[in-house]
């Protein structure tokens, strides 16, 4: 078959299950999970596997999984990936009663899209046609929460990272792969479907705490240690920082204090800051976060009080591959039409960060968007209004993509990896994530 009729059948193998696609991204909706507790998904995405054909799926971290889809033939490998974890979010339609866990950044529809572009591919048909080997995975824990939890996961051994891509990265999950594409939701705009390119910035989470001595607050202050004054002076501190920030960069520092004091008539002794220092580049927020640092010192030394600081890696930032941009807008152009195609992300910096991120420092990556969803993201009214587009017509994207990077001897993959200067080793990537841990006290 040629190129023109391996797509064809692709697309309907898509849609003569679109039915049962579309009702994965829904059965998943009701039995939201957030990451590292997705013990009902996996095992429900495992079935939806071997219903279509793939007994070999490999279990990797807590509750990631991994199949691959082997042509028989020498080449690239490339990876389309879907998340598995949900957010908690108190009063969305779909929130788990018990826990308030729910699918309220569309990661539901991200398993079926990966399903049915596993499913559309394995077909013996199809797989002639191409080359090399087609590898999907279940990543956990995309979202960045409940870091208290994963903190006890990581003390007990059973994780080192917070993000489910950097867990899959250190197991060498994904050694094997070359090319990696993963498409998340968006809000429905105009008559838009599918909307290209982006980037996202980097990040580091701090927990911080000042410790002063409590005291008489009227009585006696005189022989108390205020540490809300010299949280106080730290916030000062790095709001005079921002001037030395350089537009390139991209910094965002946002930082609250989630405890203040203890009782009005207490100087208070135990003040808590959180705080995510963000950034166009790795340097860039690293940089800006030994300022915040500084002045957290500052705020602390001047007051005479005490301060901790643990910093915790987030997300790198994430920069998506032009020439496999290029391939993927083909392919929604002849999806979506011209007019469905969203360009206007391409060279612009998101609010949003992701672990997607840290994949494209080692490989080419994309991470369009399909625009199917109403509400604020992470929001409880963030729904998915568009089914058929959030799964089916995501689903052909990528397969189609697929199709482009490993036919004809895997041609385009090969020219895309050659051309790729990844922006980090693996060892390099893991010994960053490792030197952004830090715990420190300053007396
Ligand atoms: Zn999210
Ligand atoms: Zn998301």
């Amino acid at each position: 078959m040629g190129i023109e009729d391996i797509k064809k059948k692709v697309e309907s193998n898509i849609d003569s299950n679109a039915e049962d696609l579309i009702g994965i991204a829904k059965d998943i909706l009701e039995m939201p999970e957030p990451g590292y507790r997705e013990f009902k998904t996996s095992k429900y995405t495992e079935k939806q596997f071997n219903k279509y054909g793939f007994s070999n799926v490999e279990k990797v971290s807590m509750t990631g999984l991994k199949v691959v889809l082997d042509t028989g033939k020498p080449g690239p490998t490339v990876c389309v990936m879907g998340e598995l974890d949900s957010l908690v979010v108190l009063g969305h339609p779909h929130a788990d009663e018990e826990t308030n866990a729910a699918h309220a950044c569309g990661h539901h529809t991200q398993i079926a899209q990966m399903i049915a572009v596993g499913q559309s591919l394995n077909d013996p048909e199809v797989l002639k046609g191409l080359s090399g080997k087609i590898v999907l995975v279940a990543v956990p824990a995309e979202e960045n929460i409940e870091v208290e939890y994963r903190k006890t996961l990581r003390d007990e051994g059973k994780i080192e990272f917070l993000l489910g891509k950097q867990e899959f990265v250190k197991l060498g999950a994904l050694d094997d792969v070359d090319i990696a594409m993963m498409t998340h939701t968006g809000n429905q705009k105009d008559n838009k479907i599918l909307a290209l390119g982006g980037s996202s910035t980097g990040s580091v989470s701090k927990s911080i705490k000042f410790i002063g001595k409590a005291s008489h607050a009227g009585g006696a202050p005189h022989n108390g240690i205020n540490a809300l004054n010299a949280a106080n002076l730290a916030l000062a501190g790095i709001h005079f920082q921002r001037e030395t920030f350089q537009e390139k960069d991209v910094i965002r520092i946002h930082p609250i204090i989630t405890q203040g004091g203890a009782a009005v008539s207490s100087v208070p002794a135990d003040v808590r800051m959180e705080t995510y220092v963000r950034g166009s580049s790795t340097q860039g927020y690293l940089d800006a976060s030994e300022k915040v640092d500084r002045a957290l010192r500052a705020g602390a030394m001047a007051i005479g009080a005490s301060v901790e600081i643990t910093t915790i890696p987030g997300y790198l930032p994430m920069y998506q591959n032009e020439q496999l941009n290029n391939l993927y807008e083909q392919n929604s152009i002849h999806l979506v039409g011209d007019e469905g195609v969203d360009r206007s992300n391409i060279g612009r910096f998101g609010g949003f960060s992701t672990d997607m991120g840290d994949m494209s420092q080692l490989m080419p990556i994309i991470h369009p968007s399909v625009l199917s969803t109403s509400g604020d993201g992470h929001g409880i009214d963030y729904v998915v209004e568009d089914y058929h587009s959030a799964v089916i017509t995501a689903a052909k994207a990528m397969a189609l993509t697929v199709i482009d990077l490993l036919h004809d001897n895997g041609q385009k993959a090969k020219e895309i990896v050659d051309s790729f200067e990844p922006l980090l080793s693996k060892d390099a990537y893991l010994k960053l994530l490792r030197s952004m841990y830090k715990e420190e006290k300053f007396k």
